[in-house]
């Protein structure tokens, strides 16, 4: 018998099974507190048995409820559609979760701290899109339909709020663009006031309309503490904020359920990169502590979290897209000795 908890680990594609033998290195030395499931998906999982997302990996998230996954590469133009979109669906992952904090000093931006709860469901990323008429005409018209419901904004707003107070966050930034697009981002924006009033004296509120946003994100800032926003809105917002922290090797990412919740950093498969033993695991390291603190270990994600700042900032072991020299052996290689 184990009293380990039970969780589907999937290498993914590209630099994805390096990436991910990184972690679970870490976490054996760090004492993990997972049973590992590991399971394919991806190109991974087509050239084993034809298919992109397997039943058994299905069922397996669908048993523990927890899962790690490497970036899966999805083929530009045809081939299978998104097994990232897919598992967001099959398991009404509705909250996409990405934090972002400075952990270099000396950038451009110090001290930034910022959560970002991106709505992982609806908006315009539902893509119901046509052309009218079809074909060349130069009078083509191509459409888009977006959709919000008032059931999933009361329930990303509520999970933004929620998260503030457990995390002693003190503002939620709700971001839209009502003035534009009344009915769509104008719902959001409805509930988010509503929600608002439900933590008043606990969590301050202010608005957003989203192309200001984007400015102030850059002039200043350390003004924002948790966003939250609509779906296409979260997909540019956070990778602007990544940027602000050292880009997309530094970003780790959740998606929340509420029979489940899938762990992955926020970069992609990086095939320019794979097999080369350059690859940087910090975002997947970083969405491993998320994880950590998801079931309730918010001792050992303290501890990771510490182990990947002495290694980045006082032993200065860097990767080469951070401007080091480590591969990402050597990399793992100075965490596991911090953490010893
Ligand atoms: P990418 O994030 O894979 O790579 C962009 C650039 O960043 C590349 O130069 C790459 O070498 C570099 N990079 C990314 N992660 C890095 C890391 N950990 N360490 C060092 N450098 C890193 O984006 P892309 O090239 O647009 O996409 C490649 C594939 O990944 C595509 O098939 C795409 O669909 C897929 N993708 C998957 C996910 C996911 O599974 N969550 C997310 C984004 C993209």
């Amino acid at each position: 018998m184990t009293d380990k908890i039970p969780a589907t680990l999937i290498p993914g594609d590209g630099i994805g099974p390096e990436i991910t033998q990184s972690v679970v290195d870490i976490l054996d030395a760090l004492g993990s507190p997972f049973a590992w499931d590991s399971q394919l998906a991806g190109m991974a999982a087509m050239a084993d048995g034809g298919d992109p997302l397997p039943l058994a990996t299905i069922e397996s998230i669908r048993r523990t409820g927890l899962a790690l996954k490497g970036p899966l590469t999805t083929p530009v133009g045809g081939g299978f559609k998104s097994i990232n979109v897919t598992l967001r669906k099959e398991f009404e992952l509705f909250a996409n979760l990405r934090p972002a904090r400075t952990l270099i000093p000396g950038g451009r931006f110090e001290n930034i701290d910022i959560v970002l709860v991106r709505e992982n469901l609806e908006g315009f990323y539902a893509a119901m899109e046509h052309y009218m008429p079809l074909g060349h005409d130069a009078k083509a018209i191509a459409m888009s339909t977006g959709f919000n419901t008032r059931a999933e904004c009361r329930r990303i707003v509520t999970y933004a709020f929620e998260y503030a107070v457990k995390n002693n966050r003190r503002k939620v930034t709700v971001v839209h663009k009502a003035n534009i697009l009344k009915a769509l981002t104008g719902l959001f924006l409805e509930e988010g006031r509503a929600i608002a009033k439900e933590y008043e004296g606990r969590v301050e509120m202010n608005e957003r309309i989203v192309d200001a946003c984007a400015m102030q994100l850059v002039m200043d800032p350390w003004q924002f503490d948790v966003i939250v926003t609509t779906n296409l809105f979260g997909d540019i917002l956070s990778d602007q904020i990544a940027g602000l922290v050292g880009g997309l090797g530094m970003a780790p990412g959740a998606n929340i359920g509420t029979s489940g919740a899938i762990f992955e950093a926020v970069h992609g498969s990086a095939p320019d990169i794979a097999g080369k033993n350059v690859a940087n695991p910090t975002a997947m390291l970083l969405s491993t502590a998320l994880m950590l603190q998801h079931v309730g270990r918010h001792d050992l994600a303290a501890r990771l979290d510490k182990a990947i700042d002495h290694t980045l900032t006082v032993a200065k072991v860097r990767t080469r897209d951070l401007g080091g020299e480590a591969g990402t052996r050597e990399f793992t290689d100075a965490i596991r000795h911090h953490l010893a």
